[in-house]
């Protein structure tokens, strides 16, 4: 079984979750850009972010087998904070480079008038790079969140088929299908969606333009929850062909609009010299 897993953010992961991913299979994925739960004071500290989600990471994700690329944004919640919005004036030099597959995530938390110009601004620069955009829904109010979010989606000049809205569920996944967008499943250890819903919104709307996901960050989450939707859906009759379309193929479907995506193979980690910037992953080596 080979996954891609469209929404993770390896940053705050360890390199025991990597080598678990890689044994369940996981061979890319994609680290979307977001607030980091501390709050950010100045745009240096998005740069330093963004270079090490193009850099650092990408290297450590590499050693551990999996090849890793990232979206860029101003995060919806951070959009709030004037100290934050100028990081939309470095965003096009971030937007043009390798390893870069879409802006994101962009979209609603509190859906304040700050974030709407962000928004909005966003979806332009994503048409301008040709690039894909990753929609973030909010956790409150989410139905009222996700018909604003395609409304500004239809707003914009951004084709539906360019958008990913993400952190579906029963209630909003046939707004975002009927838009023409690609439907977005976060599947969390205890709130929210899990394996056995998601397979029974798979039942009910099919295979086509969707994508599972773990978003698995620094709060309570579950990097594996992709291998374990796909173990949910063989056992619901689902066929291995099924699992590899929307576990591998529609993520790399939709992320390879931006042309940038890297999929050949790696070995798994081997303990390999390589260095980052004179930096390894090996913490020195045996005495
Ligand atoms: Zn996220």
């Amino acid at each position: 079984m080979r996954i891609f897993d469209p929404h993770i953010h390896m940053t705050s992961r360890t390199t025991d979750d990597y080598e678990a991913m890689f044994a369940a299979g996981v061979r890319a994925l994609v680290e979307p850009a977001f607030w980091l739960g501390q709050p950010r004071t100045t745009v240096g500290s998005f740069k330093d972010y963004f270079d090490a989600l193009i850099g650092w990471e990408r290297f450590r994700a590499a050693q551990f087998g999996i090849r890793h690329h990232c979206t860029i944004a101003l995060n919806p919640k951070e959009a709030n904070d004037p100290r934050c919005t100028p990081v939309l004036d470095i965003l096009p030099r971030y937007l043009s480079k390798d390893g870069v597959v879409a802006v994101g995530e962009v979209g609603y938390d509190s859906m304040t008038p700050e974030e709407d110009s962000a928004f909005a601004s966003q979806l332009e620069m994503a048409v301008e790079h040709e690039l894909p955009a990753l929609v973030h829904t909010p956790h409150r109010d989410k139905l009222a969140g996700t018909r604003r979010t395609l409304d500004v989606v239809a707003e914009s000049k951004i084709a539906p088929e360019f958008v990913a809205v993400d952190h579906l569920n029963e209630v909003t996944v046939k707004l975002v299908k009927d838009a023409g967008c690609w439907m977005g499943f976060s599947i969390y250890p205890d709130t929210k969606m899990d394996e056995d819903r998601m397979v029974a919104i798979l039942k009910e709307y099919g295979t086509d333009k969707v994508l599972v996901n773990s978003a698995a960050d620094w709060g309570r989450s579950d990097p594996l929850k992709t291998y374990k939707t796909a173990q949910a859906m063989l056992s619901a009759g689902f066929t291995e062909s099924d699992v590899d379309k929307v576990l591998w193929q529609n993520p790399v479907d939709f992320y390879g609009q931006s042309g940038r995506l890297v999929l050949d193979e790696l070995p798994g980690f081997s303990a390999s010299t390589e260095t980052f910037a004179g930096n390894s992953v090996l913490r020195g080596g045996r005495q």
